[in-house]
């Protein structure tokens, strides 16, 4: 699940969204992970059928999709959050697993519907693909009735060979026609990138973040590349065909993606975090609080502040 803790402290080098979302809402926020039972076209045939190669059968959910009801989701999930960090937590949606603008926009249309029907919804963040995305999709999305609306799109990488490495099955420029759509309908476009990736060097990752620093995103996740169960990834990476990143690795890849990404960027998160039991390798993506630790470190000891190397492009 992903978390903006209540208890983590404010004082952070970058443009954090917790602090984002204690500013706006008045105090913490947290995700409520909802599984609205969408696919994905990289795996149902409608594109292919293998997937990125980094990604599992989960897709990233809870795989309560296709079991209950986005209204028992949400109040599943936020009495059990609200019972351990208090009534007065902000309840953010998050639509996470596969691609949630999948299919029909009537499909998407019905389930925005009910997702405005859920109680006390302080905000809601999608994701999907850049190549799930249409004119009247965005509409449909941008008229969404919350105070605080975030569109989650994966790039991962901007380099060609990459992207075609790991079967993402679209390319940089769908991935920056789609931002600039959506950023023109007036949507704030997370991109998720991945640091580490099969075959990519350190020039590639500076030349993604400065791909995604000259669209008009209003947010950026980091992600660690890792190996989970029953992924093709899993099997490179255990044929010797995909080495993946040290911790100190990670986190300097980190520091330097924040030092050149633009002030006004609001950092969703800076790594992954594996699901319980998927994680096949490297061990660290399953120690989030040494994880977590080793970024800040790095961070404090060199002087990182977001945005004090950026590279302007044009
Ligand atoms: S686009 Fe997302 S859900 Fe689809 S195969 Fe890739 S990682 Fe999995």
């Amino acid at each position: 699940m992903d978390h903006v803790s209540p208890c983590e402290a404010e004082a952070r080098p970058y443009n954090a969204v917790s602090s984002r979302w204690r500013a706006l809402f008045g105090g913490a926020a947290r995700k409520v992970p909802l599984d609205a039972g969408f696919g994905c076209p990289n795996r149902d045939g409608a594109l292919a059928t293998g997937g990125c190669i980094f990604c599992n059968a989960r897709g990233s959910g809870t795989g309560l999709g296709s079991r209950m009801p986005l209204a028992g989701q949400w109040a599943y999930w936020s009495q059990r959050l609200r019972a351990r960090w208090g009534q007065e937590l902000a309840l953010v949606g998050y639509l996470q697993a596969f691609s949630n603008t999948h299919g029909p926009a009537a499909r998407l249309a019905a389930v925005l519907r009910e997702l405005a029907a859920l109680p006390d919804m302080a905000g809601l963040c999608l994701a999907t693909r850049p190549d799930c995305l249409d004119a009247e999709k965005i509409a449909l999305l941008a008229a969404f009735p919350v105070k605080e609306f975030w569109l989650e799109l994966g790039l991962q990488s901007s380099n060609p060979a990459t992207l075609a490495r790991i079967r993402r099955g679209h390319d940089a420029a769908c991935f920056a026609q789609a931002v600039r759509t959506a950023a023109d309908a007036g949507l704030k476009v997370t991109a998720h990138v991945m640091a580490g990736l099969p075959g990519e060097t350190r020039a590639d990752w500076d030349a993604t973040v400065d791909f995604v620093n000259a669209l008009p995103v209003a947010g950026v996740k980091f992600h660690n590349v890792y190996a989970a169960k029953d992924t093709e990834l899993a099997r490179m990476h255990l044929a010797g065909e995909a080495p993946l990143p040290e911790l100190e690795e990670y986190a300097d890849f980190v520091a330097c993606a924040l030092a050149r990404l633009r002030p006004d960027v609001v950092v969703h998160r800076l790594h992954a975090d594996p699901a319980h039991g998927e994680l096949v390798a490297p061990a660290w993506a399953g120690a989030r609080r040494r994880l977590h630790n080793t970024i800040a470190e790095v961070l404090r000891v060199r002087g990182v502040r977001q945005g004090m190397n950026r590279t302007e492009r044009t």
